[in-house]
């Protein structure tokens, strides 16, 4: 074990959180390890701040629960601790031991024991062990250093350091092994990969392709968990291209996937998405998966309601049902709650009725509450290089008039409709 003492590292107690340091010295006053560890470890010694704060420590579940009365237990595959000081929620873990071990000993402290399926997928994992055993337990080598607030000391047990000055994402132990323990550690390989604009160690990268089909085997819910990470943490437009690069956005929008493989206007509209929430959450605008899923699924959706417009569906009928057939289709691999699919089809649907620039709905649309989303997404349709006849800067200024000017305008223009219809050309090439 590597400890690197206060002078030679650049964390200072002032970036961590009251509330974590809070947490740590009550669990040493009373006898236990605590150390800072993980994200918030390797983004302090990046010079950066971390958004969360995740301790671990010797201290079973139960242990620490009874410690802190602003505390629950969670979680039934990782029993972790939350302890809350108002919005902040520190995570507390007991130290993971090895799942081969789960002995007389782990079960006196309560241990739950391990499970693994035929595959090598881990089931549970609620053996309770040592700081070292803990560290290998982890996923990434830049993910398994500890701090003590106490001593000010920084452990490494797996070269974190090395990596970190290295700029080098490297699974912790056999990273064939360690894929089929828990496939979606390759999708945080990805981000972590993206995010700190590391490079991925060859032995990691070389895992990859064998194990992916593993992320079949990921239950819907989580996947959609670990997509906002991915596309929700300022880095999407990095880490699509990780995704495209080592194949893994079939796991997770297998009709994504092939729109973009195939279609280069589909690529770019995507790519334009993620790009635009990257600078979003970078200016502190708000964001909303709805927005990101409506870009990802828009070729399929849009190209699904062409098809059922030549086989005779009105316009809006056709996108109507295209969309349900298209996020069911998307909801076998990843959970998407109601609360974003419905404005998802609600943007979609948009793009129809913003064809539409004469009449008193035209004129009223500007007041709908998913106006907005709607017109930055045929904005974004324009940007990827999409034809749409100049329909989004009339939108542009069509929605500074005052109501009254935008009613006389959408009746004027209604004389005229035939000729100033937009003809809108499909987004993408393929069949
Ligand atoms: P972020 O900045 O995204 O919060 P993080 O490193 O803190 O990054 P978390 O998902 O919060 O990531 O996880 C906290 C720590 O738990 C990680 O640093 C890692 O040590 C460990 N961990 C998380 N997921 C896994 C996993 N699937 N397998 C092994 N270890 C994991
Ligand atoms: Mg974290």
């Amino acid at each position: 074990m590597n400890v690197i003492p206060r002078d030679q590292h650049c964390i200072s107690r002032k970036n961590i959180s009251d509330s974590a340091l809070k947490v740590m010295s009550r669990l040493r006053s009373k006898g236990h390890q605590a150390y800072l560890v993980g994200g918030a470890v390797r983004d302090l010694l990046l010079g950066g701040h971390p958004k969360d704060f995740d301790i671990a420590t010797d201290a079973t579940p139960e242990a620490i629960h009874a410690l802190f009365r602003n505390s629950r237990i969670i979680g039934r595959r990782f029993r972790i601790v939350h302890v809350r000081f108002g919005r902040e929620i520190i995570e507390v873990t007991t130290f993971r031991g090895h799942h081969d071990s789960g002995d007389q000993d782990n079960s006196e402290r309560g241990g739950n024991h391990s499970r693994q399926s035929a595959s090598g997928l881990l089931l549970r994992d609620n053996v309770y062990g040592t700081l070292e055993e803990d560290a290998v337990r982890r996923d990434l080598t830049v993910n398994a250093l500890y701090y003590d607030s106490g001593k000010f000391e920084v452990f490494d047990h797996v070269h974190g350091l090395q990596d970190l000055q290295r700029k080098n994402i490297c699974v912790i132990g056999d990273p064939a092994v360690r894929f089929r323990e828990d496939p979606v550690r390759m999708l945080r390989v990805l981000r972590f990969a993206a995010k700190l604009d590391f490079s991925i160690d060859p032995g990691t990268a070389k895992a990859i392709p064998g194990c992916s089909a593993l992320l079949g085997e990921i239950p819907a819910a989580r996947l959609f968990d670990e997509f906002l990470k991915l596309f929700l943490g300022g880095h999407a437009a990095a880490t699509l291209e990780k995704l495209l690069e080592y194949d893994l956005l079939q796991y997770l929008f297998p009709q994504s996937n092939a729109s973009l493989r195939k279609d280069s206007h589909a690529l770019a509209l995507v790519r334009a998405a993620m790009g635009n929430t990257d600078l979003r959450i970078a200016q502190g605008k708000p964001v909303t998966p709805a927005f990101i899923l409506a870009a990802l699924l828009w070729p399929a959706a849009s190209h699904l309601a062409q098809h059922r417009q030549q086989q005779g569906d009105p316009p809006m009928v056709a996108m109507h049902s295209a969309a349900q057939q298209t996020i069911s289709e998307a909801a076998q691999h990843i959970s998407i709650p109601r609360r974003f699919s419905q404005p998802m089809r609600e943007i979609w649907e948009f793009q129809l009725r913003l064809q539409r620039r004469q009449g008193r709905k035209a004129a009223e649309l500007v007041d709908h509450r998913r106006f907005r989303a709607a017109y930055d997404f045929l904005l974004l349709r324009e940007q990827a290089g999409e034809e749409t006849g100049n329909l989004g800067s009339w939108w542009t200024e069509f929605q500074e008039l005052p109501m009254e000017q935008r009613l006389e305008q959408a009746a004027a223009n209604k004389g005229k409709s035939d000729g100033r219809r937009t003809r809108t050309r499909r987004s993408h090439s393929d069949t």
